[in-house]
């Protein structure tokens, strides 16, 4: 039995990763949490039963605990139930599918019980990539991809250990604004920003493709996954997302992974690696794709790819302020708050702004993200 601690049981990640272990028999969810929906959570641990599981709010948490008193399950809330979750003595692995810098103590906390992590909540390597991988080194526990990218380069990287890395072509799908001018970009609505072409994900990594901000995050997960100057992973656009990243090596060899767009396919690689398991549904066919295309991305129209670049280059806590500023304005934009492209002027402003540190704590990084959350608070009421 594999034995797992899921994190964010009631999104986009959590839920397929719940009908992959409804297919394999051998998946034991052990423990889960979820932010607010506890109807289909209540559902999620009737049919999966698990020990412990948590839930953001504590008004809800007791909701859910009377509605389950039926059951042995243990409710817990707050940041002290996920990174119970998270610590969870029987999990073995820990799948992170929650959003955002939320995920960086349960996260570590995860690593510090020895537990391995099928990784999609990219936003706490971004921000704690420095002390995650050492710390992860140092524990001796592996930390699986599962964004699609990601995956794809841990897959072309399989066999090759000991060659160096020339490059990674990390691709992209571009987005439903694929193309547009400036302008056009100044004119989008949230509607249009919400229907991705090739992913079904949850709202925020939706919006976050559709400003690329997406793949500047990829970017500096890339980096911190594989150890890679951020220099050395050219993003390319390739509209039909079936080439989902590659590896260039040194000899010139291109391996790449490709696919159906389908995020069951690297959750359950993370969750079984190294085996290669049975996938119901369709398979890839190259004949109806017909054409692979790739273009470069227009970092003057998609500025968030380019900011990404910066931060990385800046580093210290600048992906912080580019991430917190990021999850701040997407949060505004997911409200009707703020238009689509000043997600891009409310990055540029924290990244203008906020004090330089050089080398982050853990704590320095959860008051970097408060410090962009004041200024842009600020600068939102102003
Ligand atoms: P969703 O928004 O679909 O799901 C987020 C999950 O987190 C939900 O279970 C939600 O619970 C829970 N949550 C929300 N707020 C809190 C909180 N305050 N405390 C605890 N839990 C909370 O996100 P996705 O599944 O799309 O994305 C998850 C991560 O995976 C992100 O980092 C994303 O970038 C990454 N990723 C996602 C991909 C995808 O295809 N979706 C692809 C690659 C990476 P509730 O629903 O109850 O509010």
């Amino acid at each position: 039995m594999k034995k797992i601690a899921l994190l964010g049981s009631t999104g986009s990640i959590g839920t397929q990763t719940l009908s992959i272990a409804r297919e394999k028999k051998d998946i034991q969810i052990v423990s889960m949490s979820c932010g607010s929906n506890i109807d289909l959570f209540e559902e999620q641990i009737r049919e999966f039963n698990p020990s412990l599981v948590s839930v953001a709010d504590d008004d809800k948490a007791l909701e859910l605990k009377n509605r389950i008193s039926d059951l042995s399950t243990k409710v817990m809330s707050g940041m002290d139930g996920l990174i119970e979750v998270a610590t969870f003595d029987e999990a073995e692995i820990v799948v992170t599918a929650i959003v955002g810098m939320l995920g960086i103590r349960p996260t570590i906390a995860a690593i510090n019980a020895g537990k391995d992590i099928a990784l999609a909540n990219k936003e706490t390597l971004v921000t704690a990539g420095h002390i995650i991988m050492p710390m992860a080194k140092e524990k001796g526990i592996s930390i699986l991809p599962v964004d699609s990218e990601h995956s794809a380069i841990f897959q072309s990287l399989q066999g090759n250990e000991g060659n160096r890395i020339h490059k990674i072509l990390l691709t992209a799908s571009g987005g439903p604004f694929r193309g547009f001018s400036k302008e056009q970009l100044n004119n989008v609505t949230l509607e249009d920003a919400l229907k991705h072409p090739n992913w079904n994900m949850g709202r925020k990594i939706t919006i976050d493709s559709a400003t690329m901000v997406n793949k500047g995050l990829e970017v500096i997960e890339a980096k911190w996954l594989f150890n890679v100057e951020y220099n050395d992973i050219e993003v390319y656009v390739h509209p039909q997302s079936i080439l989902h990243s590659a590896v260039e090596y040194e000899d010139g060899a291109v391996v790449g992974q490709m696919g159906l767009p389908d995020m069951r396919l690297p959750i359950q690689y993370a969750l079984y690696y190294p085996k290669r398991l049975p996938m119901t549904g369709d398979y890839l066919n190259l004949f109806d794709v017909a054409n692979l295309t790739f273009e470069k991305p227009d970092l003057n129209v998609f500025e968030g790819l380019g900011l990404a670049y910066k931060a990385i280059k800046i580093g210290g806590n600048m992906p912080t302020i580019f991430n917190a500023a990021n999850e701040k304005a997407v949060a505004l934009f997911l409200d009707k708050q703020i238009s689509f492209t000043d997600i891009y002027k409310y990055i540029k402003t924290a990244m203008d702004s906020i004090e330089l540190i050089s080398n982050p704590d853990l704590d320095e990084i959860l008051m970097t993200e408060q410090n962009v959350y004041k200024l842009l608070d600020g600068v939102h009421n102003a």
